[in-house]
């Protein structure tokens, strides 16, 4: 995410390391990059220049009265303003009314539909509502039957009138269906143009003055850059929205949209897509973005992702069995499986510390597990639980049961094994003795 922006961000911001204080002329040359980096990234020129000059004045105004390095003092302060920039505070969804209704609106391709579904998947399954979903594009059957096979998908029911084209009446009825039917949040998904027209623009106004959303959102693709920020215009002049979903962040953006929307049209970015699956939603929250942007990671996110596939009562019988020395690869398998669910690895690399940059050209695949779990599932129940009896003829059965070689197949196991005895070593004395182990 942000690769070239964070790339030159921290070369600019390396300028000052080494110089003893901050002077008017090496503020001045680190912040010429800094808004070179921005107007690279596709922030909005404006904008690049007001957030030079906001953190030049400060900069100058704290050198005195702080202990910080310039160099420190430097990030601190794009730190903060990064995260001014896109919003401050996390801003937070409206689910108030009964039901809460949720409009959609963008251009056709943003991933409004996409959206709809991760978004009603996300208020079913982490606030426990009962969602559904409104298709309202009379143009295209096609959108309405993909809104049809996201709900499939996610299990959440989908109202449409494939012969109705009046969509004022389609989300009104829907909006009715809601309500006898116990649903608590009505997802309308609109019809979208290529670009925008008057014609589209009077259509979901009208859809909007009708059912009077408790939220609008606009949904737009961060990889159109600037034109998000213009499409973000020409849509809140008409609607006034609430807040902006950011789509497709998992691509190759360049992150000026990010940057320069909330400061184009004053609303807060709410959420944002990292990929084509039910699941690849976020709540945006600035600070973290920032911290992304700068290379610092987001221990944050990881943690909380974590936390979601974390089953306590799971986690319990694997320390018992570690103890027990019975931790198997069936064990291993589920930890794998647990790791992959919590999102791409790309994804997960992105959020520690220093590795997005270390790891930057290295390709991670997401297939890297594949060939990991080929392998154990051509082991026998018996190999799995007792990887010692693998021996030379059992190996060669289960390279040739998972397509892989017998040189992979030992890799895996002598992996296994060191990761047994690391996790044997932390159950009992504790860390210490692995620090020792390992030469600390
Ligand atoms: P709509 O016309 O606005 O309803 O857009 P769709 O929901 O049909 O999305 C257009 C395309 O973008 C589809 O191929 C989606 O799979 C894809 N898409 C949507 N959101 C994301 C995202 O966050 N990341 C990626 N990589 N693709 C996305």
């Amino acid at each position: 995410m942000f690769d070239n922006l964070s790339d030159k961000l921290d070369k600019a911001l390396h300028v000052l390391k080494g110089h003893g204080s901050i002077t008017e002329v090496n503020v001045a040359e680190t912040l010429k990059e800094v808004r070179r980096a921005l107007l690279d990234a596709d922030v909005n020129f404006k904008t690049a220049k007001e957030f030079t000059n906001t953190v030049k004045e400060k900069a100058l105004g704290q050198n005195v009265l702080t202990t910080l390095q310039p160099g420190q003092l430097m990030v601190k302060l794009v730190k903060d303003e990064l995260t001014e920039l896109m919003g401050g505070e996390t801003a937070g969804i409206n689910l108030s009314g009964a039901p809460t209704v949720i409009l959609m609106s963008g251009l056709q391709g943003s991933g409004k539909t996409t959206f709809s579904g991760k978004l009603a998947n996300y208020l079913k399954t982490k606030k426990t509502k009962k969602p559904l979903l409104v298709a309202c594009d009379i143009y295209r059957p096609a959108a309405i039957n993909q809104l049809h096979v996201v709900g499939d998908q996610i299990g959440v029911e989908v109202y449409s009138e494939p012969e109705n084209k009046n969509p004022v009446q389609i989300a009104q009825n829907a909006i009715a269906h809601a309500k006898q039917n116990g649903f608590n949040v009505v997802i309308v998904d609109t019809a979208g143009r290529l670009a925008i027209d008057e014609a589209m623009m009077t259509e979901i106004a009208n859809v909007h003055k009708a059912i009077n959303p408790q939220e609008t959102l606009f949904v737009v693709d961060a990889m159109t850059g600037q034109d998000a920020v213009n499409t973000a215009k020409a849509f809140n002049d008409r609607l006034n929205f609430d807040g902006v979903v950011l789509t497709k962040l998992d691509g190759d953006t360049r992150g000026g949209a990010a940057i320069s929307i909330k400061s184009v049209v004053d609303k807060p970015i709410k959420f944002i897509g990292t990929g084509e699956k039910m699941d690849a939603i976020d709540v945006f929250h600035p600070a973290r973005m920032a911290d992304r942007i700068l290379g610092m990671g987001d221990v944050v996110s990881l943690v909380e992702r974590a936390q979601e596939q974390f089953d306590e009562e799971e986690a319990r019988k694997l320390q018992k069995k570690i103890a027990k020395n019975q931790f198997g690869f069936d064990d291993f398998l589920n930890q794998i499986q647990q790791v992959k669910k919590m999102g791409s690895m790309k994804d997960l690399v992105g959020m520690i510390p220093g590795a997005g940059k270390a790891l930057k050209d290295v390709d991670i695949d997401d297939d890297a597990f594949k060939g990991i779990e080929a392998i154990i599932h051509s082991m026998t129940p018996k190999e799995r639980t007792e990887p010692a009896i693998i021996n030379g003829s059992r190996k060669k059965r289960i390279a040739k049961g998972s397509g892989t070689s017998v040189q992979q197949v030992n890799q895996l196991l002598k992996q296994f094994d060191q990761m047994s005895k690391m996790m044997k070593m932390m159950q009992g004395g504790g860390g210490r003795k692995m620090m020792q182990a390992m030469g600390r």
